[in-house]
């Protein structure tokens, strides 16, 4: 085996302020653990122990292995220190027996792939490679000693290291509460490779680092299509309804109020959140659903994107029909479709298209409606 990660996650919100340990913390639709899995690699790695309190151990295994089948995840208890967790994590790799682990807090989720890439390049050459990064502000010290800048250094995570010798350094430690795992090498004089770390790569301490982790995390863009089609009944004295809009026009034939464009949108949005589609939701042979406001179904789509924490980027709408006249109605067609998704008009477009004579479409018979929408979590 050639590279293990652990991840530390046994410590407590206390200094965010909060009662839920903060790596368990939700932050739009992730904590921190399912944020850093969500962007690492899953090829860098052969296997990643997670170093975490035994009853979030028992509750999150299952869910953490199913969200994240590409990475080969492992649990170990966390102990009473950070350095206790670092030595069981490193004491249960021992039957994996790999040539490099990399340690890392999960407090720092913003790191990127390309860091951990150059800590493990590094190791080619070096038996362990630290991240740091330099202040920029001036240093005083509170007696007014002034330091130059380039004489202090933050260390950050992930601290790469040649797996045996970090697990000597652990097993023959005498000391219970070193806050990181190269000052073990630096106590026994091993040279240490040091590298520059990224700004963005802080440590989630406080509720300030919080405001830094939303602005800075990526989120995370999903799209989704959707496309519905209805016949027109000429001989129907009803009048025709697309979003929302009643216009003066033979009506569309449907079990609801075949209300074509919407049912579109319904799909895309459902599409966007991996779901089932509409008929899936609303049966077409059940009688709830007779003559139907297809509002209904759009603001049930609408609950689910919420509930995911996820919101609309942008909505694309195109018409496929001979008549009516999309131009002529789109602006209002617009403002409905804006006022019932709680959606910036600004992000919605309305195209039409005919079908060139071709087909029944092209013969005026049929209205069919294209959907695609954008949406990022929170
Ligand atoms: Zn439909």
């Amino acid at each position: 085996m050639k590279n293990a990660l652990i991840l530390l996650a046994g410590g407590d919100g206390k200094r965010l302020g909060s009662n839920i340990p903060k790596q368990f913390l939700k932050i739009g639709s992730t904590n921190f653990i399912e944020y850093f899995l969500l962007n690492l690699d899953s090829k860098i790695f052969d296997i990643i122990i997670i170093a975490v309190k035994k009853k979030e151990k028992d509750k999150y295994l299952k869910f953490l292995k199913k969200k994240f089948p590409g990475h080969n995840l492992k649990f170990t208890n966390a102990g009473k220190t950070r350095q206790n967790s670092s030595k069981n994590a490193l004491c249960y790799l021992k039957k994996y027996n790999p040539k490099n682990v990399l340690i890392h807090d999960s407090a720092r989720p913003l790191i990127t792939n390309l860091l951990i890439r150059k800590i493990i390049k590094n190791l080619e050459k070096h038996s362990s490679c630290i991240p740091y990064v330099y202040h920029n502000d001036l240093i005083k010290l509170k007696n007014n000693i002034k330091i130059k800048n380039n004489e202090i250094r933050n260390i950050q995570t992930p601290q790469g290291f040649h797996y045996k010798i970090i697990y000597q350094a652990h097993k023959i430690n005498k000391y219970n509460d070193i806050k990181d795992d190269s000052s073990l090498l630096e106590n026994r004089k091993t040279k240490i490779k040091m590298i520059k770390g990224e700004k963005t790569n802080i440590k989630i301490t406080e509720k300030e680092d919080l405001i830094f982790f939303n602005r800075f995390r990526k989120k995370e863009n999903r799209s989704g299509i959707g496309f519905d089609i209805h016949k027109i009944d000429f001989f129907s004295k009803k009048k025709l309804i697309l979003c929302g809009l009643k216009i003066n026009h033979p009506p569309l034939i449907g079990h609801s109020d075949a209300d074509v464009c919407y049912h579109a949108i319904c799909d895309s949005i459902l599409g966007s959140l991996s779901m089932n589609d509409i008929g899936y939701f609303f049966n077409n042979k059940n009688k709830k659903w007779k003559n139907a406001n297809s509002k209904i179904f759009v603001k049930f789509c609408l609950n689910k994107l919420i509930e995911k924490k996820y919101k609309i980027v942008n909505l694309d709408i195109n018409f496929i029909c001979e008549t009516p006249n999309i131009n002529k109605l789109s602006l209002q067609m617009k403002k409905n479709i804006s006022n019932l998704l709680k959606l910036d008009i600004k992000k919605i477009s309305i195209k039409a298209t005919t079908n060139e004579k071709v087909g029944f479409i092209g013969k005026g018979e049929a209205i069919a409606v294209q959907s695609i929408i954008q949406i990022e979590n929170e």
